[in-house]
């Protein structure tokens, strides 16, 4: 069997020792004789696996207890709700800074719940740039701070994170965390859907300060109030376990390479191969982000017409490469090169990109 050189944008490549590790555990977990999804999420077998992730996030994102750790279901789409409808209360201003579509999706759902300000945006340069913002004071009526953390569409990636005093910063960092180590204690919340960089879809981390849960207003549903999972360990009502096990399985994983330190070197070498590619096509490739907002997750490029790009997608795909068109809404080529894509396939890709260069 052959794996697939896998660049999907997410759901994404997993790493192949958790997938072997599931297959053996898959009809008998840990001697219950029944698959993980088999088990109750009340039972004790369950907890443990439940618990394992938890603390293994603690330890790989060095996450002290003043945060929460949760487990959510509806995707980071859901979070872009859920933030306004908990933090954004009467009188208060939700400050964005725009950065590509995930962000103005989030802005617009926080338009329908409060206030809102863009604080910075890189829409007039087609988001090929992040924003320099080092320092940012709020004024006392702000709620909070929104940034996208890595655009997975356009392919660009903060370089580091501002300092924000006046209101916590909030992170979607759901196609970027664990690609290198942060502080977490710079953020008052950060997010992520977990199908690229932590394992499947169906499960949404949420890692947010404990001052911020339990402000919501009375109206909002209660299975959208921080709160509410947070007094139940993500236990409410039933998390999705085979998600939450699988994340395990790769923060396992993460823990065996060495932690974040060890995957952020392997993702800037993956990445180096891949602009140095572009860099040195002569202008055959065309990085779409600027190189000072690169980002070492999304690799995002055109060629010069769409006939070379049609021509470059289809040998791509006739030599076993999956995943490389651009988003519908962009187009031009995308190489999603998330923690567990191999450095072997970043290098088999590169040395296409040189051979169709040569030949076309
Ligand atoms: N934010 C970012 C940065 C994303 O890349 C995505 C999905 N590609 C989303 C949010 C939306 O995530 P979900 O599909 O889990 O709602």
């Amino acid at each position: 069997m052959k794996r697939a050189y896998n660049f999907n944008a997410g759901p994404a490549a997993l790493p192949l020792e958790v997938l072997q590790k599931a297959q053996e555990e898959w009809l008998d977990f840990n001697g219950t004789g029944m698959n993980v999804m088999e088990l109750s999420h009340r039972s004790k077998d369950y907890e443990m696996v439940h618990n394992k992730a938890i603390a293994l996030l603690r330890k790989l994102l060095n996450i002290s207890d003043e945060y929460e750790i949760l487990f959510l279901q509806g995707g980071a789409s859901t979070q872009f709700s859920m933030i306004p409808m908990n933090l954004l209360l009467e009188g208060k201003v939700g400050h964005y800074v725009l950065t590509g579509s995930w962000s103005e999706k989030a802005l617009k759902e926080a338009k329908k719940v409060g206030q809102t300000s863009v604080l910075a945006t890189g829409k007039d340069n087609n988001y090929t740039t992040i924003p320099t913002l080092d320092k940012v004071e709020l004024d006392s009526d702000a709620a909070y701070l929104h940034i996208t953390s890595n655009n997975t569409i356009f392919g660009t990636q903060w370089q580091s994170f501002p300092e924000v005093n006046g209101a916590p910063l909030i992170a979607d960092m759901s196609s970027d965390i664990m690609c290198k180590p942060f502080d977490v204690n710079k953020f008052g919340m950060i997010y992520a859907g977990a199908q690229k960089n932590l394992g499947p879809s169906g499960v949404t981390l949420v890692i947010i300060r404990k001052d911020l849960i339990g402000q919501a207003p009375e109206s909002v549903p209660t299975m959208l109030d921080y709160k509410t999972h947070s007094g139940n360990n993500s236990l409410y009502n039933t998390p999705p376990t085979l998600a939450i096990y699988l994340l395990s399985l790769v923060l396992e994983h993460v823990d065996s390479l060495g932690g974040v330190e060890a995957v952020e070197k392997i993702n800037a070498e993956k990445a180096k191969l891949l602009y140095d590619v572009i860099d040195g096509s002569n202008g055959f490739y065309n990085g779409h982000a600027t190189p000072d907002s690169r980002s070492t997750m999304n690799v995002t490029f055109t060629l010069q017409s769409d006939e070379a790009t049609k021509a470059f997608l289809a040998q791509a795909k006739e030599q076993g490469f999956v995943g490389l068109a651009g988003h519908r809404s962009v187009g031009g080529c995308r190489a999603s090169i998330y923690n567990a894509v191999p450095l072997e396939h970043v290098q088999a890709l590169a040395e296409f990109m040189k051979s169709f260069q040569k030949n076309y």
